[in-house]
């Protein structure tokens, strides 16, 4: 077969240092793409063996990024942005919308952008049948008014779109749910249970106390915002992570970073990994008021977590395979091994003194930051872009 021709690849990425943390591989290799998949990884494979080769060498080649949490349901409500210019063009292939929509406003999200984006976009459904509309404008939030979380509505939404949603999500912040966090709780159970798909739990300034909602949490199931600094985060009042936690943990359930305008505190995570306590994944919570600051996209997010300490590979592992792991995404993706997607993240590991602010509006000096170089996927390539529409 590899001898049938001269050109038996469609693309070769040469040179660069791939680093594929599902087959802790971190080495210079050439990748080889053919009909959309990866074909082969090698040392020095020969540029005639493609119709087109791209030059990496100097930059790092990771699998397609994967941003767990992002919202990308432009116009209905405050939050969405467009996912190509944010996501693909910056590295990422494939985003989680985390609950942008729910049971009432998903078919508009399906047709007028899950289904035209050149991103790869799987859905959140939100619990609430009008998902994230109301944005956090004061007292028409999502939960204030149980009568709009209809278990039935998103069980049979979820189902006539299974393969698209892939779990469900709620927020717990009390500018959202009044007094009803616990209540909305026991729907979510109630959906996620109907449909097993996981469901994802925003955490944050929550009415009810942290400690009273995550035993309701199962394996599989994912807590977001892991790092926020409000209320009833995972760390008590000295400063160490709480029972529940490690129970959660424990159980099987997933911690996520879901750094967002108001979630993510550097003094916070140093806490937590002074403790071992590391995030199961890094996601971005992009929205409309972040992409110009703090947040700016998955790998300034993941900067973040090389100036805290953590080594490349380990950071990358979480926007991976790791996150690969988290839904159904009914592709192979979050890696390099041959038969996987060909989607190919090239990235620049830039040297110098960079300043990263946290939500709070703290800052931190690091001397690494990745950006994105140019993105692969279904054949085409995208470079960043200097203004982005939204
Ligand atoms: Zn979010």
């Amino acid at each position: 077969m590899e001898n049938s021709g001269p050109e038996r690849y469609d693309l070769i990425i040469q040179g660069g240092r791939v680093i594929d943390p599902a087959q802790n591989l971190d080495g210079v290799r050439d990748v080889a793409l053919r009909e959309g998949k990866v074909a082969r990884l090698a040392e020095n494979l020969p540029r005639s063996a493609a119709r087109r080769v791209l030059e990496a060498r100097g930059k790092i080649v990771v699998p397609g990024l994967i941003d767990l949490h992002a919202h990308v349901f432009p116009d209905v409500g405050p939050y969405g942005i467009d996912p190509d210019p944010y996501c693909l063009h910056r590295g990422v292939t494939t985003v989680i919308d985390a609950g942008t929509s729910g049971a009432l406003t998903f078919p508009a999200f399906r047709r007028f952008v899950i289904d035209r984006a050149r991103t790869r976009i799987r859905a959140l459904l939100h619990v609430v049948a009008i998902g994230m509309v109301a944005g956090s404008t004061p007292r028409l939030g999502e939960l204030e008014d149980l009568r709009y979380c209809v278990p039935e509505m998103a069980v049979r939404v979820a189902e006539e779109n299974r393969g698209t949603i892939v779990g469900f999500k709620i927020r717990f912040s009390r500018q959202y749910t009044a007094s009803h966090d616990y209540e909305g709780m026991l729907r979510a159970q109630s959906v996620r249970d109907r449909c097993n798909l996981p469901l994802m739990v925003h955490i944050g300034n929550s009415y009810t106390p942290l400690s009273k909602l995550l035993p309701l949490m199962r394996q599989g199931d994912v807590v977001t915002h892991i790092y926020h600094s409000h209320r009833h985060g995972i760390l008590d009042s000295k400063g160490r992570l709480r029972r529940e936690v490690l129970e959660a943990r424990r159980r099987g359930v997933l911690f996520d970073v879901g750094h967002g305008a108001g979630s993510f505190s550097f003094d916070v995570v140093e806490r937590c990994l002074a403790q071992d306590f590391l995030p199961d994944t890094i996601s971005s919570d992009l929205y409309s008021a972040n992409v110009h600051g703090p947040v700016f996209d998955l790998v300034t997010t993941l900067s973040k977590f090389l100036l805290l300490g953590m080594s490349l590979s380990e950071v990358l592992r979480r926007a991976t395979v790791n996150a690969a792991a988290v839904f159904d995404l009914g592709a192979k993706v979050g890696t390099l091994q041959p038969g996987a997607e060909a989607d190919l993240s090239v990235l620049e590991l830039q040297e110098g003194e960079f300043t990263f602010i946290d939500a709070d509006g703290q800052s931190r000096l690091g001397k690494q930051k990745l950006a994105p170089v140019v993105t692969i996927k279904g054949g085409e390539l995208y470079e960043p872009m200097e203004e982005a529409s939204r």
